[in-house]
């Protein structure tokens, strides 16, 4: 049975390769074909022997993601499906933006939180990724990127299909092996890993000190408002949830980033920005606006243009950084809350 080369240490590989007849040097090439040089095939690892590649061929994946769709958007958004090697499907997507291209990657196969607007959430929880899927999916992205737009990925969002933060040890394991100093010393400033608020995993960042983005989905401040229309929120509460940001604000220095979709009628009054200026008081933010986009859960709507306006202007008055996120790839359900297993929820748009 094939297994994947990047569960192995250099100490195996070298023995695997001492095995083969091959010196041990082959090891430290092979390695750094797979960590740094991108690889996602034996077969492009030219200086290694023909033999060897054959022999590792036979026992082992280096990249086991299948781009099953691909889809692009009319603002230039590309959206992937790829097939995991139990025939598990993730999506994936490229957003370009000012001349710069970010990555949208996912953790898990559906996501167990069931927000009700969001369409990975009404699919359940199938799995957790592990770290080689997550790895092979921000390599894949990386050379999709150089494909498609010629250009190299700038940033990488944790706001794809599930939740990361709880799948922690894979997430961040992938995460660091792609911002490693050895490895292809990706920024960890430009990844954001974004949660919808999970409690205990957010002081385990603090306490790891980890060099990630954290971007809080928030999307109300009124706790009867928020455990309405997310579940989690029973069990970790806005107090509680503010006593993790202060903790992992004083323990990192770091600014959150507060996620807020704008429900037309729901939480876009001004009481309800008056909250969230209450809540973001405890530590420096930047709220990012998110426009509601459809899927087929019905009832939530999107905010009116006035009512947005009216929001920002509440917040930008007491000083607090704010940006009025434009949705992109809406129209092949590539934007925010829209990425699910088959794409068979097909947009509410009427
Ligand atoms: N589970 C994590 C990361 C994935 S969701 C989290 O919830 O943060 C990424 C972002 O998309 C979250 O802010 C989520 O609230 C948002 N989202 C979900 N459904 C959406 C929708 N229908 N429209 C806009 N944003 C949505
Ligand atoms: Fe899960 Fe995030 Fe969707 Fe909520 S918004 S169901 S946490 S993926």
């Amino acid at each position: 049975m094939k297994t994947h080369i990047k569960n192995r240490s250099l100490n195996e590989i070298t023995e695997y390769a001492l095995a083969k007849g091959q010196p041990a040097f082959r090891a430290k090439q092979l390695f750094e074909w797979i960590w740094k040089k991108q690889a996602e095939s034996f077969g492009e690892m030219t200086n290694l022997p023909l033999s060897f590649r054959e022999a590792l061929e036979a026992d082992f994946w280096v990249n086991t993601l299948e781009t099953a769709d691909e889809q692009v958007s009319a603002d230039g958004t590309r959206k992937f499906v790829f097939a995991l090697a139990d025939g598990q499907k993730i999506e994936s997507v490229l957003i370009p933006s000012d001349g710069r291209i970010t990555a949208c990657i996912s953790t898990q196969v559906g996501c167990a939180l069931g927000c009700r607007f969001c369409a990975t959430g009404s699919m359940g929880f199938v799995r957790d990724m592990d770290f080689t899927e997550i790895h092979d999916q921000i390599i894949r992205l990386m050379k999709l990127s150089a494909a498609r737009y010629q250009t190299t990925l700038d940033n990488i969002v944790v706001m794809g299909m599930g939740e990361p933060l709880l799948n922690f040890d894979n997430t961040i394991t992938a995460l660091d092996r792609i911002s490693d100093k050895t490895t292809l010393n990706f920024s960890p400033q430009r990844i954001t890993i974004s949660t919808a608020g999970i409690v205990p995993a957010i002081i385990r960042m603090a306490d790891k000190n980890l060099p990630y983005h954290l971007a809080i989905s928030l999307h109300s401040a009124n706790e009867a408002k928020r455990k309405q229309m997310m579940p989690v929120a029973q069990k970790y509460p806005l107090p509680m949830l503010t006593d993790a940001l202060k903790h992992y604000h004083a323990k990192t220095g770091n600014r959150i980033t507060i996620e807020y979709i704008l429900f037309g009628g729901l939480n876009d009054a001004p009481e309800d920005a008056a909250a969230l200026a209450q809540f973001c008081r405890s530590f420096p933010v930047k709220i990012n606006l998110i426009q509601y986009n459809a899927t087929s859960l019905g009832t939530f709507g999107s905010s009116t243009a006035a009512d947005s306006k009216k929001f920002v202007q509440f917040l930008e008055n007491k000083n607090i950084i704010v940006n009025l996120r434009k949705s992109k790839g809406a129209d092949i359900l590539a934007a925010c809350g829209q990425l699910v297993k088959n794409s068979n929820l097909k947009p509410d748009i009427s």
